[in-house]
């Protein structure tokens, strides 16, 4: 399968041709997110922030540039980003008092605002979302959709009372993430991150790790408990029930919209194209009448009744009556584009009032009655769903292998496979791994306990963790 074998070629092909994103934009690492593309990433940020909503967040939006005295208050921070920051210096030829950042994430945009507004413990939690842009100058090769110098994510941030009480904040933030990726039918592990590589400014984090054909993981989106340490800088405090002041405790997560879009394609789709689940397929349904001159205008008036019955039913339907394409090649564009069920109309169709009915999985066709259409239709809707999280599921089963040695765990990497290793928890076993082998510890789970069956992979002390090694976006 040319997925697996050559996969950036075949990916690229599917951004264009399905017209999901065009990166021939003239700066680098941005690119046009085109109508097809733009839709599926509507109704994604819809299901997130549905579930954002019913879980007490709500919407704001903060500017797009932060002052560099706000940005430099907390010093893991400003260390973790400040290489890869855009700055804007000048307005018009003058330049400007003060130095003006592109938000590269927005804790220091939002916590000078959260100072403001908590007074006391009846102003907590707070838990404010917002779908944006934000600006990483990457230094690695950029990649579309994968990693690009703006990308498109949904970011969270709440303030607590309390360490209990954001400890419960990441759990809920994991139980929302989790919800929406399964939704999606993606499948990915759920890793704490070693402390070298949490989050710049955070106390832990938690990451989705999505697999990817070539091996590499795709990091869909993370989760922070920052104590109280974006609090102790801002000065972020309130006054509690009996009257004492106190920081508050925070949490903060990303919803990585570009890579959820990466994860999709990836993960889903086959040699003939995009394959979407239904509930973010921008046409659910293409009807394309099979027409011979003869009967053209009896299999066109049906056609058009067959579209009124499916989309009465609020499903999002495309009658494809186009005359400068033949059924055969409308086929192969609209399987491109990963339309889940195609309805094909075509005289003896007409006749019998029947309809031919396809998936866009297993393209398998099937003939049912027009009053049967709809339900057949909705029952396709949940064995595509249910047949992309089935297959995604068993891919990232055969990913993960056991490596019980050096040698093994750089076959495994090399494979483009994700190992399994014992670790002992020591940076430099850590730094060892990835010399041995270029793939890098991503963490351990979190949703189930995994006990170490052997010693550390490097130096043969007892190991601490089980850890999930590979290569990253
Ligand atoms: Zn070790």
């Amino acid at each position: 399968m040319k997925k697996f074998e050559n996969f950036s070629e075949w990916f690229d092909e599917i951004l264009f041709n399905a017209e999901i994103l065009d990166n021939r934009y003239p700066v680098k690492g941005f690119a046009v997110y085109k109508a097809w593309g733009s839709r599926i990433i509507k109704r994604i940020l819809e299901i997130l922030e549905r579930k954002l909503e019913e879980t007490g967040h709500v919407p704001m939006l903060f500017p797009l540039v932060i002052p560099e005295d706000a940005f430099a208050k907390e010093s893991e921070h400003i260390r973790g980003f400040s290489a890869e920051v855009f700055w804007v210096t000048h307005a018009g030829e003058r330049e400007l008092e003060k130095r003006l950042l592109l938000r590269p994430t927005s804790e220091t945009a939002m916590y000078p605002m959260f100072a403001l507004w908590i007074r006391s413990h009846a102003d907590l939690p707070l838990k404010v979302y917002q779908s944006v842009a934000v600006y990483r100058y990457e230094t690695k090769a950029t990649r579309p959709l994968f990693r690009m110098r703006e990308f498109l994510w949904n970011e969270a941030h709440t303030a607590h009372r309390n360490w209990e009480e954001a400890e419960k904040q990441v759990k809920e933030a994991i139980e929302i993430y989790d919800f929406v990726f399964k939704r999606l039918g993606l499948s990915y592990l759920i890793l704490r991150r070693p402390d070298f590589d949490k989050f710049a400014g955070a106390v832990y984090s938690i990451a989705f790790d999505a697999w990817n054909p070539d091996g590499r993981i795709n990091q869909i989106g993370t989760v922070h408990n920052l104590g109280e340490n974006f609090a102790k800088v801002f000065d972020i405090t309130y006054e509690d029930i009996d009257g004492t002041h106190r920081n508050v405790t925070q949490t903060c997560y990303g919803f990585g919209v570009s890579r959820v879009v990466a994860a999709i394609i990836a993960q889903h789709s086959d040699d003939h194209g995009l394959i979407l689940p239904p509930e973010i397929a921008p046409i659910q349904v293409i009807i394309i009448p099979i027409v011979y001159k003869e009967v053209a205008q009896e299999v066109n008036i049906y056609a058009k009744e067959v579209y009124e019955v499916i989309r009465r039913e609020g499903i999002r339907v495309h009658l494809d009556d186009s005359d400068d394409k033949t059924p055969g090649e409308k086929f192969y564009y609209w399987e491109m584009f990963g339309v889940p069920v195609r309805v094909e109309v075509g005289p003896r169709d007409q006749k019998e009032r029947k309809v031919t009915i396809t998936d866009r999985v297993h393209l398998r066709r099937r003939v049912v009655n027009i009053e049967d259409a709809v339900k057949a239709i909705r029952d396709l809707f949940d064995e595509v769903e249910r047949e992309l999280a089935r297959r995604s599921k068993i891919i990232l089963k055969e990913l993960i292998t056991d490596a019980s040695d050096t040698s093994s765990l750089n076959e495994i990497i090399k494979g483009r496979k994700i190992a399994r290793v014992c670790w002992c928890e020591s940076i430099e076993c850590a730094e060892k791994i990835r010399e041995v082998s270029g793939g890098e510890i991503r963490g351990y789970r979190i949703d189930v306990e995994e006990v170490p069956e052997r010693p550390c992979i490097i130096c043969g002390q007892a190991a601490k963790k089980v850890v999930y090694v590979a290569r990253a976006y």
